[in-house]
């Protein structure tokens, strides 16, 4: 029979995918001999069994009363039974951290009568009637569906009663009669008792937990975070350690570093007389973990001395929840802890540094995305005014937009493409949503811990929380600053997540030191040393190259500031716009074959400052220029514009003018129901007489100019949406004539590679044939997603990808994230049997997917030789390419 329920001698932290996170990493704690309650781990696959079945697997309760038997030996005592009741807590772990997005339940054991018991052993009354409400409420929350904000009421009008500033200045008697109103509250809003039954109370818990998996924001959390919906989540039950037992107890969290700077030192807040839970609500401001040295110097060492036992062990930055009862240390939680993109270029170099990892792997800790936000802007306040706030700085990063007042609101103004910055008292799980929508999120209480600074951590969201000089009205949807400001909902405010301040209106941004590094070289401080030391070895070991999508000298130079090795795809059609559209009108309008030559023979010079300006820019390496590829009609007025245009004129009785007549039927014949399937592409070239020549020509020779200027210009040419070999052979033949042609004229040999594009599946089916004539493949696979998938990439993300994302039909649209599945086997196959008919065929790809970090992973699977991304881009592209190579 299966195996549901094990010790924590057991597990250990490779088991996290059976224990979940917390199990596995409380079990590695025990066995490094860290003070851990003891308590055993139900497993995620008991949860998987219960989600599919809507029923407790076979065997799972006799498991847990055997362990929970265990248990009571050990200690001595008896679940909510004798004079000194055992309690347990029940908490939630997946494989992967989802903090705050599954359920807790505490104190499980009391009831109506160990609650007198545990007054008396504990000799603290206030002690026992806190940990009983606490378990009615979030029992009733948790396991019987009582909407959590009723609880909150309650208290608060105790609190209002009793003229009490918080929960602590509630007495034993106040909390009793709390207890009796919550329970009275769950009778009224489920019909049924809060049960006394102790078992009774950890079934239902341990199964309230396993449903926690599918709450809507775990759903929601996990969508965002590409975790899989069919892990399920293990459920640890512990030992009970109160840090609500008096001055002497208290609870905290802690990092073995700062999370936000990723500076050495053990970070984190505490708060006194409370459990766990106070400290990551934020109902109570906690205090700084110096202030714990203070009030107990025997905890603190202890606790720093832990922490630096898990630092080493598990080489990386830790976070730790734990508990002092009466001046014992308890460890109740570690992990791998969330940091910032800064912390995490910062920890894996000093890491490194220190010789307790490898460069790969400070490496593998890094990722192209953190990198991207330490690319953005940093507000520039030189001109700014004073502050209107200031908080702890919990995520960095410059967001402005308009403070809205909760989730809901959120959701509905970014739905409308409006900025917005959640402003709350304290964040709950519930806040989500509005979260996600935000572009920061700014909070009055809590610290770099609260849920708020978590969460928005681990989104890369900018967060200031524990602004203790604004008191937020959310009701009244406004907060007022110290100065007496009010901000209503919806004025702009700015918020900057690294230094903790808040600016009421629009603080404009300049770019951000590693944003200066990358485009000068200039390593202004240590976190820029530390991007540095990353992109340098990410450098070191990676197979892929990068080149950078450009089509301009500027875009070209700034790619190779960027570290680009070349340009992989250099789109021609925006050479053709702006004042140019004259001639190219006069190209497509042409009666004769004189009038097309006039035309083409103006753009010529043109398109040759292009490509000799690009080549200059990328001296000595490859500038891959695509020939022409969108429909013509694109570069003629609008049909409708034009139709309405001539009608306005024939109303009031007039001739047309005769240049918008031929255009108009122009544009009519040249009119497509499905243009991106049109004449579009190598078929433009094979219909439209003179059009290629008059490309290769100006190539051609703008590589001889940059030759004879003392250059190594590169061109290689590249012809897209090829469907079938013939097309390419036809093309080739053009391009091979006017290449020789401009050589015999100039007496310079020309030589320019000539390839094509793969975005057509007939293209990635007959690569084979087609590689006869192609010295190059370059993977176009935005148009190969959309042809692959019959999805047309100018509507559908807008139209209903986000109803299949919600769907799970994918997790990240194909226009993304390369579809793997689909058309990466598409490309594979093009791999395979492009190399099997030439060798030397050089692989590369240029559609969007070349700057996405899981994309690039499969590129380098496959074998591809570049990525070829927009020129931002680029260093992530690099440190990705790096990391793919790991
Ligand atoms: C592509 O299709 O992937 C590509 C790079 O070409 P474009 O986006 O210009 O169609
Ligand atoms: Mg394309």
């Amino acid at each position: 029979m299966a195996r549901y329920v094990y010790d924590f001698q057991d597990g250990g932290r490779d088991l996290a995918g059976l224990l979940g996170g917390k199990g596995a990493n409380l079990a590695e704690m025990a066995r490094l001999g860290l003070p851990v309650p003891p308590g055993f781990i139900v497993s995620t696959e008991a949860c998987r069994a219960f989600l599919a079945t809507g029923e407790e697997p076979e065997g799972m309760s006799a498991e847990v009363s055997r362990h929970l038997s265990a248990l009571e030996t050990g200690a001595g005592r008896l679940l909510g039974q004798g004079d000194d009741p055992l309690l347990v807590s029940v908490r939630s772990g997946a494989r992967f951290s989802m903090p705050g997005m599954m359920e807790t339940v505490l104190d499980i054991g009391l009831n109506d009568d160990s609650v007198l018991r545990l007054a008396k052993v504990s000799g603290n009354e206030r002690f026992a009637w806190d940990s009983y409400r606490r378990l009615v409420q979030m029992y009733g929350s948790t396991v019987m569906g009582v909407d959590p904000a009723l609880f909150d009421e309650a208290m608060t009008l105790l609190k209002d009663a009793c003229k009490a500033p918080d929960d602590l200045h509630l007495d034993a008697s106040d909390l009793a009669w709390l207890v009796g109103t919550y329970k009275s509250l769950i009778r009224d809003e489920t019909g049924r008792d809060f049960p006394q039954s102790p078992a009774e109370q950890l079934r239902q818990a341990i199964l309230a937990v396993f449903r926690s998996w599918n709450a809507e924001r775990a759903v929601l959390y996990r969508r965002r975070e590409h975790i899989p919906d069919d892990l399920g989540t293990a459920v640890t039950v512990q030992r009970m350690v109160f840090g609500n037992l008096g001055p002497d107890s208290g609870s905290g969290v802690a990092f073995t570093r700062d999370p936000a700077t990723g500076r050495p030192g053990l970070y984190g807040d505490y708060l006194p007389n409370a459990q766990g839970e106070d400290v990551v609500s934020g109902v109570r401001d906690a205090v700084p973990l110096a202030e714990l040295e203070r009030l107990d110097p025997r905890s603190h060492r202890q606790l720093r001395d832990h922490a630096q036992t898990l630092e080493r062990h598990y080489r990386d930055l830790c976070d730790i929840e734990f508990t002092i009862e009466r001046g014992t240390l308890w460890m109740l939680q570690t992990r791998v802890g969330k940091r910032t993109a800064e912390a995490a270029f910062a920890i894996a170099t000093e890491l490194v540094q220190e010789g307790l990892i490898s460069p790969d792997e400070g490496l593998a800790r890094v990722s192209g995305d953190g990198l991207v936000r330490l690319m953005f802007p940093r507000f520039d306040t030189t001109a700014t005014g004073d502050t209107l706030a200031r908080g702890v700085p919990a995520s960095p990063g410059a967001a402005v937009g308009a403070a809205v007042f909760d989730s809901a609101e959120a959701v509905r103004r970014a739905a409308a493409d409006e900025r917005v910055v959640l402003v709350r008292e304290e964040t709950t799980p519930g806040d989500l949503p509005g979260m996600v929508a935000a572009q920061a999120v700014l909070t009055g209480r809590g610290g770099k811990t609260s849920h708020a600074a978590v969460v928005a951590r681990g989104m890369g969201k900018v967060c200031v929380c524990g602004a203790q000089d604004i008191t937020v009205d959310a009701q009244a949807r406004r907060f007022t600053a110290r100065d007496g400001t009010v901000v209503e909902e919806g004025t702009v405010i700015s918020v900057d997540g690294s230094t903790g301040d808040v600016y009421l209106g629009a603080v404009p941004s300049a770019p951000s030191a590693t944003m200066r590094y990358l485009e000068s070289g200039e390593q202004a401080d240590s976190l820029v040393c530390a991007v540095a030391r990353a992109l340098d070895h990410a450098d070191s070991v990676r197979r892929l190259e990068v080149r950078a999508n450009a089509d301009t000298p500027e875009d070209a130079a700034r790619a190779r500031a960027f570290g680009a090795q070349g340009i992989g795809l250099c789109r021609t059609e925006h050479m053709f716009l702006g004042e140019r559209r004259k001639l190219v009108e006069e190209m497509i309008l042409a009666r004769t074959d004189a009038d097309r030559d006039r035309a083409l023979a103006a753009l010529l010079p043109l398109q040759r400052r292009d490509f000799t300006g690009i080549l200059e820019a990328m001296d000595g390496f490859p500038v891959t220029v695509r020939l022409l590829d969108p429909p013509l009609h694109e570069f003629l007025p609008d049909r409708t514009d034009l139709a309405v245009r001539i009608a306005a004129v024939e109303a009031v009785g007039r001739q047309p003018d005769v240049r918008d007549a031929e255009l108009l039927a122009a544009v009519n014949r040249m009119h497509e129901e499905n243009p991106m399937l049109g004449l579009r592409g190598v078929r433009l070239g094979l219909v439209v007489p003179g059009l290629v020549a008059m490309q290769v020509r100006a190539i051609a020779e703008a590589v001889v100019e940059r030759t004879r200027a003392g250059g190594s210009p590169r061109a290689e040419i590249m012809v897209p949406l090829v469907g079938a070999v013939e097309e390419l052979r036809l093309a080739r033949e053009e391009v091979a004539r006017v290449l020789a042609e401009v050589g015999e004229e100039t007496a310079t040999p020309v030589h320019c590679p000539v390839g094509t594009m793969i975005e057509l599946p007939r293209a990635a089916l007959t690569a084979g044939r087609i590689a006869e004539e192609a010295e190059f493949f370059s993977f176009g696979t935005n148009d190969l997603t959309q042809t692959t998938w019959g999805f047309s990439r100018d509507d559908v993300e807008a139209a209903f990808f986000s109803a299949y994302l919600d769907k799970g039909v994918f997790t990240a649209s194909p226009f993304e994230t390369l579809d793997r599945e689909g058309v990466g086997r598409l490309i594979r196959i093009a791999v395979e049997e492009g190399r099997a008919a030439r060798t030397d065929l050089e692989t590369g790809v240029c559609g969007e997917h070349g700057g996405d970090p899981e994309s690039i992973r499969f590129f380098h699977e496959v074998g591809l030789d570049y990525v070829s991304c927009s020129p931002f881009r680029v260093p992530v592209a690099r440190l990705e390419a790096g990391r793919a190579a790991l």
